[in-house]
């Protein structure tokens, strides 16, 4: 019979990994065992001769570690396993049940194409069948999605249902390479349709070129065994976890700015989710998106692959996941870290008191601070358009651009003051009250913030802000600059 020895305790087996012993019975097994390597003896049993107590016996799975199962008589081409307890107790249970591995069959050409799974002891047939058993939603086609979309269908994920809106922009090719120059303009779900059919024709592709909303986000996700959050902004991010809760569902959090990126499980077998780790998300404007942060082409590849491992972990049911744990990663000094997360007990989605029960009653958009505050004084504001036409006339005004100084290497904007957001209330001064006082950022967002922020300190004078941002300017900033030359 085949015997697997866990690497801890192959010290004591001639640094063997497997090995074929004669038996019937798990103590005829480990009699033979211990003949061959006489070594083991003083590994496996403590001075009364009892079985010491960090080891386990698995015999297909199941565990045969009580004495009293010792005599029972194995089936052949059983496969016997000896693991010790501080290597990670038994084998994690896979998401995908027994039942459902069974109902799947691997062909000539699967056993070829996967061999390099088969190999690993870990993974082998069963493990490949469930693999192809899972049904897996990836969100966000993007950076994240491009390398852990490609991943799960190499190894083989039987339906994979792909959720995101945008179209492709040419921007996105420097880091989300499951689309090419050919898919510009294309809905993303398009492209990455297309590439997992390119990698494997035999898997089940779900396109849903729509935006996750609270209405829709139970029904997108329902049925399936695991979700990947690979989108970009809170407001997604909260109500996927808050959806994956509701639908019982497992969820693998990857989230990249940078250089730096994060991982985790949520709500698997009871684990903390992301309210728990962050009960609010940061208001708009505070720190930039990735959108306006920018990242390191590779990074979503190193994060995005991280997170389809995590995946077929859970789907395979080895290792240790990433539940209860956060993964860091900072690609500059390539430091990674592993911290533990608690579950909070008065979290309003998984705590003992729940005050999310239904998505639909949740205002996701007030939560994320998306919302126009109804009590504020609403910021006036001005188009390209118009103000290009005041720049045109020279009309007297302050102009301050409250963007990153990386932002505005990439455009300067010509006669801007700059001055960050942090300093607007300490730098209020340097402002004429009695002229106009334009606020520019990228989209027309953190500018609002910085004009709130202005009024909170007491500024009284006339605040602007240029609707849409620097974006909808490029045009208009390069003909003023050229005639400025
Ligand atoms: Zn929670």
């Amino acid at each position: 019979m085949k015997v697997y020895i866990s690497a801890t305790l192959r010290t004591f087996f001639d640094k063997t990994a497997q090995t074929e012993i004669e038996g019937k019975t798990v103590g005829e097994i480990l009699k033979g065992l211990t003949d061959e390597y006489p070594e083991s003896k003083k590994g496996l049993y403590d001075d009364d001769g009892k079985l010491r107590s960090f080891i386990r016996i698995f015999v297909n799975d199941e565990d045969f570690t009580d004495v009293s199962r010792h005599k029972e008589k194995l089936s052949e081409n059983s496969e016997v396993l000896l693991l010790p307890l501080i290597a990670g107790g038994k084998p994690s249970d896979s998401i995908i049940s027994d039942e459902r591995q069974k109902e799947i069959s691997i062909d000539e050409k699967g056993i070829e194409r996967f061999n390099k799974h088969l190999m690993l002891r870990e993974i082998s047939v069963k493990g490949q069948k469930r693999i192809k058993a899972a049904k897996v939603v990836v969100i966000g086609a993007g950076a994240l999605g491009s390398a852990a979309i490609q991943y799960l269908a190499a190894a083989g994920v039987g339906t994979i249902k792909v959720i995101d809106h945008d179209k492709v922009e040419l921007g996105n090719l420097q880091s989300q390479v499951i689309h090419g120059a050919r898919d510009v303009n294309r809905p993303k779900v398009a492209s990455a349709r297309d590439t997992i059919r390119n990698i494997d024709r035999s898997i089940e592709v779900i396109d849903e070129n729509q935006q996750l909303t609270a209405e829709n986000a139970i029904d997108l996700i329902d049925g399936f065994d695991l979700v990947l959050d690979c989108t970009d902004n809170y407001k997604a991010r909260y109500l996927i976890n808050d959806a994956c809760i509701l639908a019982g569902i497992p969820l693998v959090f990857a989230s990249i700015y940078q250089y730096e990126g994060l991982v985790s499980v949520f709500n698997y077998k009871g684990g903390p989710c992301l309210r728990c780790l962050f009960p609010a998300p940061p208001s708009p404007g505070l720190v930039p998106t990735c959108t306006e942060g920018g990242s390191i082409s590779p990074l979503g590849g190193i994060i995005g692959s991280i997170q389809a491992n995590e995946a077929l972990k859970l789907i395979i049911g080895i290792g240790e996941h990433l539940d209860g744990k956060l993964l860091t990663f900072d690609s500059l000094n390539l430091k990674s870290r592993v911290v533990n997360i608690d579950k909070d007990c008065d979290c309003p989605i998984c705590g003992l008191n729940k005050t999310i029960t239904e998505i639909v009653d949740f205002d996701y958009e007030d939560f994320c601070g998306l919302k126009e505050d109804e009590t504020e004084i609403p910021v006036e504001g001005f188009t390209a358009d118009e103000f290009a036409k005041r720049l045109e006339e020279e009309v007297p005004m302050t102009i301050i651009d409250v963007r990153e100084p990386h932002e505005r290497a990439i455009l300067r904007f010509p006669g801007a003051v700059v001055i960050p957001i942090g300093q607007l209330a300490r730098r209020q001064k340097e402002l004429n009250p009695d002229i106009d006082t334009v606020f520019i950022c990228k989209e027309g967002k953190r500018s609002i913030l910085a004009i709130n922020t202005l009024r909170e300190a007491g500024y009284e004078g006339p605040l602007y802000n240029l609707k849409g941002g620097i974006e909808g300017m490029k045009d208009i900033i390069f003909s003023h600059e050229a005639g400025l030359l």
